[in-house]
């Protein structure tokens, strides 16, 4: 069930009542209708901005699991002082996959060393 199409229906519902109050000149009656009508437009401005917080969230997690290594990952050895993984001929930062489990593709700097662009350590002899 949509959250915002029952507060509107809400809304709709106080119309209707402030409607037959009118018959009844009441202006206690009236005047709770007017706070009640107030609390449902705010509920619906609250309800909206939590869609798209939730649609904004949603987007991140789904980045976070596309980017994410399998929990079984392991490097399956090293070269030149970088992990290397199954399938992938990358050379990866051995401090960020320790510490972290980041997979961190490092750069060529010479024959001799390679960096890391995430924890900017120097891999080589
Ligand atoms: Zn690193």
């Amino acid at each position: 069930m949509d959250i915002i199409s029952t507060v509107n229906n809400s809304i709709n519902l106080v119309k209707r009542l402030r409607e037959i109050s009118k018959n009844i000149s009441d202006a206690e009656f009236s005047n709770l209708l007017d706070d009640l009508s107030m609390e449902l437009a705010d509920v619906k401005l609250e309800s909206a901005s939590l869609k798209e917080e939730l649609a904004a969230l949603k987007d991140e997690v789904r980045v976070l699991k596309s980017t994410a290594p399998a929990p079984d990952e392991k490097p399956t050895g090293t070269k030149w002082g970088c992990y290397q993984f199954p399938d992938d001929s990358g050379l990866y930062c051995t401090g960020c996959w320790d510490s972290k489990r980041n997979k961190s593709m490092t750069n060529r700097v010479n024959s001799r060393f390679r960096s890391c662009p995430v924890c900017k350590s120097a891999i080589g002899s």
